[in-house]
């Protein structure tokens, strides 16, 4: 169903689309499929709701927040099946993104109320300079499968807390779990047209969101040449944009690290949501004289993985989300073979007794080189290739990425060697000795082309917020 100014509705033509468990390839439900008109109506509603919704108090908003994050709470486990069976990942998983979703709304309810403005000194004695905050205006959200639930309350809970209404657009392969999103924030009792949900295609409702002149702001997380081509998009009628988009994140094992640590956080950053998030792993740099032992030891661990359902207990690694996925790590590891990489584990497309998934087996190699495709393109799967590198300065040579910078992590016991390293990476999130580095009260983020702007804490609210300056001069 789509959502327009407090409705639940079907696409006025009539057309649905099917959703995909990625499992066992069974269609789960088929939702409406809405379009351009469908687009505008919820704009034009966002519209007309934004200027009542901005002038309640930020106490108010936060109480509207603190409901929808207890109807989230109850409907937790729901809303985690959901995005097990229409992406795949291990319910267990899904229960945690959840979790980490209701978090979301619970700290930007709080944030509503700290809202504040600037008193600047001024430079003659009877003026008084001042600073307010407004919000932007009516934000469009464009959300990915990956985590289908997380980005939706990562961008919407500050966009509500700062004052904006908005139009959310889910990715088409997860919007059941969107839907169930959105029922929380109806049953909150938000003001009709402050919260609106399209589903369709994504070309069609994106260029209606980035031409629209009533959108202020574009937020979004996905690929980098989608990004490129929202903020092109966007340029014509110059709206704020927040870009969240493609990551490749070295993870590096200095020879003083506790190897069975560090192979904990590879598994924990690498093979989590089956390698399909913007801050997995892509490589491994492991110093030289311990990369054979570090090799066998990841190697060891990640043959242990069981692939399955992701709603069967046990499940470790889930499905890939498509054929297309299934192609490109293929692709990868391909071209890691014939350019000297060497299998530990792993390798192929594999088969799940019973079930019709995309399935890939969790695979490490070694030997990895910067030929390789995998050391400069995302690869979004379950591959972690191992590079070897000599001293710091020898690694500051190859861990920065030309065009990515969104996550790194290293491991060290050694103090100086780890603020020498902190101070040598170009990344906007740093794990030291963490594989688990994102909370919602700290900014995310990416430099390069991983993006613009910070989600989540102070910095999540400021992206929805315009600075009013006014000077008063006294008479
Ligand atoms: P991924 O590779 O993770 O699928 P995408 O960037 O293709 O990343 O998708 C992220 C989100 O962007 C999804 O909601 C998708 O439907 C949407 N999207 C894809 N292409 C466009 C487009 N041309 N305009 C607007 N949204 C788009």
């Amino acid at each position: 169903m789509l959502y327009i100014n407090g409705e639940w509705k079907q696409a006025q033509s009539g057309k649905t689309v099917p959703v995909k468990n990625p499992a066992t390839g069974e269609v789960i439900q088929h939702v409406a499929y809405g379009g351009e008109l469908e687009t505008r109506q919820a704009i034009a509603s966002a519209k007309e709701a934004f200027d009542g919704w901005k002038g309640k108090t930020g106490k108010e908003r936060g109480a509207f927040l603190e409901r929808i994050a207890e109807n989230m709470r109850r409907e937790r486990d729901n809303i985690a099946e959901a995005v097990t069976r229409e992406m795949g990942k291990p319910l267990a998983e899904a229960t945690g993104e959840v979790q980490l979703a209701i978090e979301y709304v619970e700290w930007y309810a709080e944030e509503a109320k700290r809202v504040y403005g600037d008193v600047i000194p001024a430079s003659h004695e009877n003026k008084r300079l001042m600073v307010f905050r407004e919000p932007v205006g009516v934000v469009a959200a464009i959300t990915p499968w990956n985590f289908p639930v997380a980005m939706i309350t990562r961008k919407l809970a500050p966009a509500l807390a700062a004052g904006c209404s908005f139009v959310l657009k889910p990715a088409l392969e997860t919007p059941v779990s969107a839907v169930k999103v959105i029922e929380c924030f109806h049953e909150a009792g938000l003001p009709r047209g402050v919260a609106n949900l399209v589903i369709g295609p994504a070309q069609e409702i994106g260029a209606e969101l980035t031409r629209n002149p009533d959108v202020r702001k574009i937020t979004f997380t996905g690929s980098t040449e989608v990004g490129k081509k929202l903020i092109r998009q966007s340029a014509d009628t110059v709206k704020k944009v927040s870009m969240e988009l493609g990551g490749h994140a070295p993870f590096i094992v200095f020879a003083d690290a506790d190897l069975d640590e560090a192979v904990e956080g590879v598994m924990q950053t690498k093979f989590r949501n089956c390698g399909q998030t913007c801050i997995s792993t892509n490589r491994i740099y492991v110093e030289d004289s311990v990369a054979d032992d570090f090799g066998e030891k990841l190697a060891r661990r990640v043959a242990s993985l069981t692939i399955g359902d992701g709603m069967q207990e046990g499940t470790d690694v889930g499905p890939l989300i498509n054929q297309s996925a299934v192609e490109k790590v293929q692709d990868h590891i391909e071209d890691a073979i014939q350019k000297k990489g060497k299998i530990l584990c792993g390798g192929r497309p594999t088969t799940v007794e019973g079930l019709s998934g995309h399935f890939f087996e969790p695979t490490v190699i070694h030997n990895a080189s910067d030929e390789m495709k995998i050391a400069r393109e995302e690869t979004f799967g379950p591959v972690a290739p191992i590079f070897t590198f000599h001293g710091i300065d020898d690694l500051a040579k190859k861990v920065n990425h030309p065009e990515y910078g969104l996550a790194a992590y290293f491991y060290t016991k050694n103090v100086d060697r780890a603020f020498q390293t902190v101070s040598k990476l170009e990344y906007g999130i740093i794990g030291v000795n963490d594989p688990r580095p994102v909370v919602v009260q700290a900014p995310f983020g990416g430099v390069k082309e991983s993006g613009i702007g910070r989600e989540g804490g102070t910095s999540g609210i400021l992206e929805f917020l315009e600075e009013k300056f006014v000077s008063f001069r006294m008479t």
